[in-house]
């Protein structure tokens, strides 16, 4: 093995966020390894270091994070007695535990924020559809545990819509959360990254938008959003990730409300798809950021490199498969040569309907440039265009 420069940092969950980190650590010299679901999943395309295994295994856990200064996540399912166990070890679990559980339940999170006054959608814990329907239809349920890109999420009008969550709860073990509908005019995503020594560093707040509950387009900043709001909602994320001691990157997913409020509605401790715009578009990358978060060195600088940055997502289409993958590098010739501004981030992922196959991140002076650009490249990519569009 060659002489290691830097501490090395584990990574458990071998998807794109994990891949991302890659270049960073390469640039930085920072060597990771990686607990990998399956072989050649996205990250272990590009992490030599990298190990097959369960994330609910201890033993796999240890394996991985043996010689490791540090251990850090691509998403938020490991176990929390598994994470006290690394710490026990030795190892820094970043973000730490008592940190990440709130990012993997709801019920938790929402008793937090409450706690600490952050404003939030009235909310409450429901045992039943009659105590949901107490709580008043209409309204939001949502699995306290294991929900992602809007799976777990119902929206509900009456009683009889109500049951398929306890049922599917019941199934699972886990709570239902019932959320008040927020009349929302868009969501919103503050992302911040906070060092252990309590440095941190804030990206401009950005706008989402969400399709059946998937990310498809990030503008950053968001245009027109009121400076006092953007404030606030920097302070509610930089507040949240020192009171519940977050290390690394933390986005907090707002709803911006047609009366002018910041709601929060989600937390991630991980790099976020609504940060990937800062890939391109500003100084320090969140996954360079989260990578120095976690071995506690100096942040970098969040600014924004030019005025606007647009994120769209590429996603697999109607009757695409894993046969179909080939033709995203297809797409190469005709959105390079178009666009030579345009930066393209592919996964190395089979295609799927509805899956995450990579972003083109646009970036420039005139926003309705960067969002023509972005929607032009990302349509092409996910084969939405034809030549005959052009
Ligand atoms: P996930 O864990 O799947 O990301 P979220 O809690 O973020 O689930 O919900 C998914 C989407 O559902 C949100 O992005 C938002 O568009 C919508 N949503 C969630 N909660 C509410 C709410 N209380 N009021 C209105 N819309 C909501």
């Amino acid at each position: 093995m060659p002489e290691e420069l830097a501490p090395k940092i584990a990574v458990i969950g071998g998807g794109q966020l994990a891949r991302m980190m890659a270049e960073p650590a390469a640039a930085l010299g920072i060597p990771l390894r990686l607990l990998a679901e399956a072989d050649g999943v996205s990250a272990a395309q590009v992490i030599v270091d990298h190990e097959v295994g369960d994330y609910r295994d201890l033993d796999a856990l240890r394996r991985i994070t043996q010689g490791c200064a540090a251990v850090t996540f691509d998403h938020e399912h490991v176990p929390t007695e598994h994470l006290h166990a690394l710490e026990e070890d030795g190892i820094a679990v970043r973000p730490g535990p008592e940190a990440l559980v709130h990012a993997q339940d709801k019920g938790v999170m929402r008793a937090a924020l409450g706690a600490l006054d952050v404003p939030c959608p009235r909310n409450a814990i429901v045992a039943d559809v009659a105590e949901a329907e107490a709580f008043g239809f209409p309204c939001v349920l949502k699995t306290t545990r294991g929900g992602y890109d809007g799976k777990g999420v119902w929206f509900v009008r009456s009683a009889e819509d109500a049951a398929e969550p306890f049922e599917a709860a019941a199934a699972t073990g886990v709570q239902i959360l019932a959320e008040e509908r927020v009349d929302f005019r868009r969501e919103l995503s503050a992302l911040v990254a906070r060092s252990p020594s309590g440095q941190v560093a804030a990206w401009p707040v950005v706008a989402s938008e969400q399709r059946d509950g998937i990310c498809r387009e990030v503008i950053a900043p968001a245009p027109d959003l009121d400076p006092d709001l953007a404030i606030e909602a920097q302070q509610i994320a930089m507040r949240v990730a020192g009171e519940l001691g977050v290390t690394g990157v933390l986005a907090v997913e707002l709803f911006e409300t047609n009366d002018g409020r910041v709601l929060v509605n989600e937390l991630a401790m991980r790099p976020h798809n609504t940060g990937h715009w800062t890939q391109d578009g500003s100084v320090t990358s969140q996954f360079e950021n989260h990578l120095r978060a976690v071995l506690d060195l100096p942040l970098g600088a969040p600014d924004a490199r030019a005025p606007w940055t647009v994120m769209v997502n590429i996603l697999g289409g109607a009757g695409q498969d894993s046969a179909s993958t080939a033709r995203l590098y297809d797409g190469y010739p005709h959105a390079l040569a178009r666009d030579p501004r345009l930066r393209v981030h592919l996964y190395g992922k089979g295609l799927r309907p509805g899956r995450k196959v990579g972003h083109v991140n646009a970036y420039g002076e005139d926003l309705e440039d960067c969002l023509e650009r972005a929607r032009h490249a990302a349509a092409w990519f996910a084969g939405e265009l034809g030549e005959e569009s052009e």
